[in-house]
């Protein structure tokens, strides 16, 4: 299949991977193997104390936690906003961990670039053209969600448009598509992933919450996409899922997320990979 005008994401006969600096040390696109984790929203102070704790303990590499929320409804929880912001920058701080949230509108962006590390442009806004080119402007990492209906060709396509802007800092993200079949919340195309990260000059990692939508394989998911060559994942913990105020269902217990990454080494090694920065943990004695 050709990808046709997506020339600056596409690798060449001579390209390696770009490399991705999120910042605390963490980068992607060198083989190895890098975790995002953190709750869906940041809800108050405890769970987001709670949540940081627990994936910063077991090994997480970047602390996830959204602030503007895309909901279906507008009478869901939308998020705590610069509150929320805050909060996770000051985990960030206190952990030395890159912090990641999405950024829903260019209005928002000026406030998103004091406070975190990494900005995730939602499935929902991948055909934000506009958007796109604000952010190509900074030279802020970026996570491009695929969009749900949105081909490869236009994924790539789209961070086409930060790479055009001189942004090329990003880590592209299957969450999964909508298929005809509606059992889960989303299809998890991970040979797309794969297909993408062999032709692309960009990392790519898979979001296994969002493209099943259930607790229970979101573990096997990301052990899949470990295997299948994935650099990296973005999952939602939150420390009592019952209570979450958005994507409970999805939500790993801290337990179950600790059980994963105790996991995770395996398949790698059994691919020849092995999890981002083990070697710099050792140095600084596990507190980087
Ligand atoms: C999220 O990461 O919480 C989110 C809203 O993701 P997506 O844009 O993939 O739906
Ligand atoms: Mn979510």
């Amino acid at each position: 299949m050709a990808v046709h005008g997506a020339k600056k994401a596409m690798r060449g006969p001579a390209d390696e991977t770009v490399r991705v600096s999120l910042g605390h040390g963490v980068t992607l696109g060198d083989g190895s193997f890098t975790v995002m984790a953190g709750p869906c929203a940041i809800e108050n102070t405890e769970q987001l104390d709670k949540a940081s704790g627990a994936v910063k303990q077991h090994g997480a590499h970047v602390l996830r936690g959204g602030a503007f929320k895309p909901r279906t409804s507008p009478y869901s929880f939308q998020g705590l906003g610069e509150v929320g912001l805050k909060l996770l920058h000051e985990q960030g701080k206190k952990l030395r961990m890159p912090v990641v949230s999405e950024v829903m509108d260019v209005t928002q962006l000026p406030l998103m670039m004091d406070y975190v590390d990494v900005l995730q442009i939602g499935a929902r806004n991948m055909h934000n053209f506009s958007l796109l080119r604000e952010i190509a402007k900074t030279n802020r990492p970026v996570i491009l969600k695929r969009g749900f209906g949105a081909t490869l060709e236009e994924w790539l396509l789209a961070a086409e448009y930060l790479l055009d802007g001189g942004n090329d800092q990003i880590v592209l993200c299957e969450r999964g598509i909508r298929s005809f079949d509606n059992t889960l919340r989303n299809t998890l195309d991970l040979a797309g992933m794969a297909w993408v990260r062999e032709r692309s000059r960009l990392p790519v990692i898979v979001d296994p919450s969002h493209s099943t939508g259930v607790r229970s394989l979101v573990v096997p998911m990301s052990l899949a996409a470990a295997a299948a060559g994935a650099d990296g994942l973005l999952i939602e913990v939150h420390p009592t899922p019952e209570n979450a105020l958005c994507d409970g269902p999805q939500a790993l217990t801290p337990e179950m997320f600790g059980s994963l990454m105790n996991t995770l080494p395996a398949v790698l090694s059994a691919t020849g990979r092995k999890m981002t920065g083990v070697d710099s943990l050792a140095a600084v004695g596990g507190t980087r």
